[in-house]
Parts: structure tokens; C-alpha cells; sequence
């Protein structure tokens, strides 16, 4: 972990202190080598909370920005069950930072004990991610919304494990490289599946880095996805409904052989 307590103190690891786990309350020693970045570990082999990983420099980095306060968060059920959140906002929402393979049941249980919650996945750890977008973004269709797509085929785009997700997942494919105004433009952009479906459809937005950090610091909600599902949604149906007027209408004109598409009869 990023933050123990020393004297009552949220304190970053550092030689010498001794520290207990915000969590548990059990002592913690620093770890502070050159191969892995700095972090507090539980003084016996295991870690309080069993959803816990360990940090790697990426989770950092997203830690970073957001104010001390609000990264790991001690958060406590009614059933006594707690847990660490990556990042929770004063607005309430959570932010689970994904480097590492996570079980779907495991998945599903933090949905449901992060009732406002959004995922950030390290989608560079995994090699085949970045290829499998490229491929399957060319299925991405914009909607009348800026950075806002729709694709029938999501598990062309994404990795199995995220497709029914329950929250917002935003998959960043650019990992730790170089970010900022210097940066590609396309290395600043996360993308993020809905939860959801429309007629049918997944709901990808495309979100700059900065943008996304900015929601999360002033709304209880990166955005509101389920209003966008459902938004487009309805707007599908309806054309659908149009389409099938359309087809309707042409063809019992065809029979009529009367209006204005009329065709002269063949012999
Ligand atoms: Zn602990």
C-alpha cells in the first residue's frame, strides 16, 4: 500500500518508520528497494484485504492524481466486511485501478460492494489487448455524440473478462509511457464500455485522460452512462420501428403497383 499510518499520521513508506495497516491495525514495514516502487507491506506474508494488489508503478501514477485524502479509502459494509478503494472521491464514487488478471466472481463482488464505482485497467500488461483494439474499433460507429460509438461486437474490442461488467470500464492502452501535452494525441485517450446495452449494442466513449480525472474530481459520476445506454437505446428502437414502416410501406406500394417507386410491370 501506498499510505500506513505512523503516529496517527497517513505517511508514505520511507527507511526506518514503522507503520500499522490502516485496515487491520496490524504492524507494517516499509518497502523501499530499487525494484518496485516504494510501498508498505503487512509485517506477516498476508494482506488484510484479499483483493488487494500489489502496486506497480502504473497504479501510482493514477493515484497520483487525486488528492491524498482520497486514495486509499477504508470502506466497511454492514456486514463488517471492508476493503481498500484505490481512490474514493468526496463525491463518493470509487475508482479501482486494474493492473493484474481479475476472476470474474471476484469481479462481480466488488461491483456489488462499490455500489459508484469505475474501473481503470492497465490494458498494456496483456499483449494481445492494444492488436485486438485496433482490429475491433474499425466495428466502432459514431453516434450523434461527439466521442460517443456504438459496436454490435464489443468482445471484438475488449477482453472477455470486462464485457458484462456493471460499471463503467475505462481501458487505458497506453500504460506508463510518456503522457502530457506532448504526448500523441491518441495516447491521452481512454476507452470506455458502458454497462449495458443498447438494442443490442455496446456503448464505447472515448475520453482524454485529463478529462475523465477532471469528472472524477467534480461529479459523483465520470458520466452518466446509464442515461447515455438508455438515451440510445430508445433512438435505436425507434429507427428500427422507422425501418420497419419504411419496409411496410414499399412493399405494399410493390403490391398495389401503385405510388410513387411504382415499377412497370415485367412480362
Ligand atoms: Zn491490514
Amino acid at each position: 500500500m501506498r499510505y500506513a499510518l505512523v503516529r496517527d499520521e497517513r505517511r508514505e513508506a520511507e527507511p526506518g518508520l514503522s507503520g500499522t495497516c490502516p485496515g487491520c491495525g496490524q504492524a507494517m514495514i516499509p518497502k523501499c528497494g530499487d525494484y518496485r516502487v516504494h510501498h508498505w507491506a503487512h509485517r506477516g506474508a498476508r494482506n488484510c484485504d484479499s483483493w488487494w494488489e500489489p502496486e506497480t508503478p502504473w497504479h501510482r501514477n493514477w493515484k497520483m492524481r487525486f488528492p491524498k485524502d482520497w486514495q486509499e479509502v477504508l470502506l466497511r459494509a454492514s456486514s463488517g466486511e471492508k476493503h481498500i478503494a484505490d481512490v474514493r472521491t468526496e463525491h463518493g464514487l470509487v475508482l479501482e485501478f486494474q493492473h493484474s488478471h481479475i476472476r470474474p466472481d471476484e469481479r462481480r463482488a466488488r461491483e456489488a460492494f462499490y455500489p459508484n464505482l469505475a474501473w481503470i485497467v492497465d490494458a498494456t500488461r496483456r499483449k494481445r489487448d492494444r492488436p485486438r483494439f485496433e482490429e475491433g474499433r474499425r466495428s466502432l460507429r459514431l453516434t450523434a455524440w461527439q466521442g460517443i460509438y456504438t459496436t454490435p461486437f464489443p468482445d471484438g474490442c475488449f477482453a472477455q473478462d470486462w464485457l458484462d461488467s456493471r460499471a463503467p470500464v475505462f481501458f487505458d492502452f497506453s500504460g506508463t509511457e510518456p503522457s502530457g501535452p506532448r504526448a500523441p494525441a491518441d495516447r491521452e485517450v481512454l476507452w470506455g464500455l458502458l454497462p449495458g446495452r443498447a438494442a443490442g449494442n455496446a456503448v464505447v466513449i472515448a475520453m482524454p485522460r485529463r478529462q475523465l480525472v477532471q469528472a472524477a474530481h467534480r461529479r459523483p459520476q465520470i458520466l452518466a452512462s446509464r442515461r447515455i445506454v438508455e438515451t440510445i437505446d430508445a433512438l435505436f428502437r425507434a429507427q428500427a420501428r422507422l425501418d420497419a414502416r419504411r419496409v411496410a410501406v414499399r412493399s405494399s406500394w410493390r403490391f398495389r403497383g401503385s405510388g410513387p417507386r411504382r415499377r412497370r410491370a415485367r412480362f
